[in-house]
């Protein structure tokens, strides 16, 4: 059965960026499991995994605008200090937006604290290689859910 929409697929992946840095890996975990189609993963991952069957071992490099996305310098914005209330603020720290988002701490001054809600792996060139491990129908439950139940999936 080859991957395409609203089948579910488990994969094995590891991703690196052009140094060869092991930025992320399901290696040692449990596969991935995700259903197809429904935009669950990355554009660029789910257009390279269509088509694949069980067993097939491949390579995806994935540009920024099929990733996450390239980095937009409206994201970075200057937050009074006194938004954070007694909270402890360090560089590194993330935090949920009261829009949803998720911003990360870039700079703490005096008076203003700086926060990207940049992606990450926003700007950054993906290396995947993944190994297609399964590759099932999806039920009709999964399909009007959008996702996976079962193993690897949600349990409700
Ligand atoms: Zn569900």
């Amino acid at each position: 059965m080859k991957i395409t929409k609203h089948t579910v697929a488990a994969i094995h992946y590891t991703l690196t960026d052009n140094s060869g840095n092991i930025l992320d890996s399901s290696a040692g975990r449990d596969p991935l499991y995700y259903l197809h189609g429904e935009g669950n993963l990355i554009p660029g991952m789910e257009e390279g995994l269509e088509g694949q069957e069980k067993g097939n071992k491949l390579k995806l490099k994935i540009s920024p605008e099929k990733g996450y996305g390239v980095r937009d310098e409206r994201l970075i914005q200057q937050v009074p200090r006194t938004a954070f209330g007694d909270q402890k603020v360090e560089k590194g720290m993330q935090f949920h937006a009261n829009n949803g988002m998720v911003v990360t701490v870039t700079n703490v001054g005096l008076e203003q604290v700086t926060v990207d809600a940049n992606h990450a792996l926003a700007g950054v060139d993906l290396n995947f290689d993944v190994e297609v491990l399964e590759v099932r129908q999806a039920t009709e439950e999964e399909i009007s859910h959008g996702h996976v139940h079962g193993p690897g999936g949600a349990h409700h």
